[in-house]
């Protein structure tokens, strides 16, 4: 199996994939292309929000100057979702594109394909073939009988030969189901297959709750296999939604960085406010950057055990907490001054 560390490496504008290195955030413009002003003003609040990687529908000729005008706004490369007509990828291509999204084998014979691989080699563009259970050949189908995982992926295969023939590997591929047992199956098959990195994410999840628990199974059991260079959580929401899940999942698999925070679900034996220290911790923590692990517990009976564990931590008793670094009980301290107290002691930890 092709795992993080050994994947090809390619280079999005400013990025590279690939290789072992860091796992990339991606996101979708959701505006109107016809929405010059809005995309704008979307790509900007993505890339804020820690979007990495940002891509656009290039729908028709008119998109084209979209290209040009983001690109001068934000620091993050910009991709170009580019559906059947190879001359938008030649153009976009010319407009400075840093990846291109197309499938080959949908936009007509070998010369068309020759010529956007051409285009993208000459300028260092890489091209993301990405497929879905809606786009699989119907060649393949009959064989498969239906979208099964070996039919995403050989579908993405062939898409990917007709780049190779023409000397172009300059690729990362998508191999996305609305079904998550079967985004699982084909990206563990792809990985198999192929050395290419892979743009995970699991496709038409649906709204924002449901669209997290699948995303986060589907696109965190390939992140916990060693499987993914890139990621997009898709839902019918907001995209910096999209962007604040994908950092949780990262997070959660144990790739994100940053203060990692542990908190007890509560039972009968908690007298304090524990949900409301937890969401207060967590808040307090974005202000953060170092990897320490940080523990809300709401007891003495399972806090200080947690706490050590953890870098630091409190366990909540009646109207005080037990403030805890490592193995120590550093001190008691009463209830409303628990978290500032605690973020104090975090900023001592950290300071270097
Ligand atoms: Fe209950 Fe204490 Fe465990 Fe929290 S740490 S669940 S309060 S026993």
């Amino acid at each position: 199996m092709t795992l993080r560390q050994n994947t090809r490496k390619i280079r999005i504008g400013n990025r590279v994939i690939g290789g072992g290195n860091s796992v990339a955030v991606q996101s979708m413009l959701s505006v109107p292309s016809t929405d010059i002003a809005g995309s704008v003003a979307q790509a900007k609040a993505l890339e804020a929000a820690g979007c990495e990687i940002l891509r656009a529908a290039i729908p028709d000729m008119d998109a084209i100057p979209l290209i040009e005008t983001i690109k001068k706004e934000i620091h993050i490369p910009l991709v170009a979702d580019i559906h059947f007509d190879y001359r938008l990828a030649l153009e976009a291509a010319a407009a400075g594109i840093d990846k291109i999204r197309i499938n080959p084998g949908n936009i007509g014979d070998d010369s068309r394909v020759k010529q956007v691989a051409d285009a993208c080699r000459s300028r260092g563009i890489p091209i993301r073939v990405g497929v879905n259970s809606g786009s699989v050949e119907k060649h393949i189908l009959a064989k498969y009988g239906s979208p099964t995982p070996e039919a995403l992926v050989e579908s993405a295969l062939y898409h990917v030969s007709l780049l190779e023939r023409w000397d172009f590997q300059d690729i990362a591929i998508s191999i996305k189901s609305s079904d998550v047992k079967n985004t699982i199956s084909a990206y563990r098959l792809a990985a198999e297959r192929c050395s290419y990195p892979l743009h995970l994410g699991v496709t038409e999840t649906g709204t924002e709750r449901m669209g997290i628990i699948k995303s986060a199974i589907g696109i965190g059991s390939l992140l916990c296999d060693g499987i993914g260079d890139t990621i997009r959580v898709s839902l019918t929401a907001d995209p910096v939604k999209e962007i604040e899940a994908a950092k949780d999942i990262l997070q959660a698999a144990g790739l994100g960085g940053g203060p990692r925070l542990v908190a007890c679900p509560t039972c009968g034996r908690t007298r304090i406010d524990l949900i409301g220290l937890a969401n207060q911790v967590e808040e307090r923590l974005k202000e953060v950057k170092e990897p320490i692990t940080v523990a809300v517990m709401g007891c003495i009976v399972n806090g200080p055990g947690e706490a050590r564990e953890a870098d630091i931590g409190i366990a909540g008793g009646k109207g005080e907490a037990l403030l805890f670094r490592k193995e120590e009980i550093v001190r008691k301290v009463p209830e409303e001054r628990i978290v500032d107290e605690l973020m104090e002691e975090i900023r001592k930890m950290t300071a270097r």
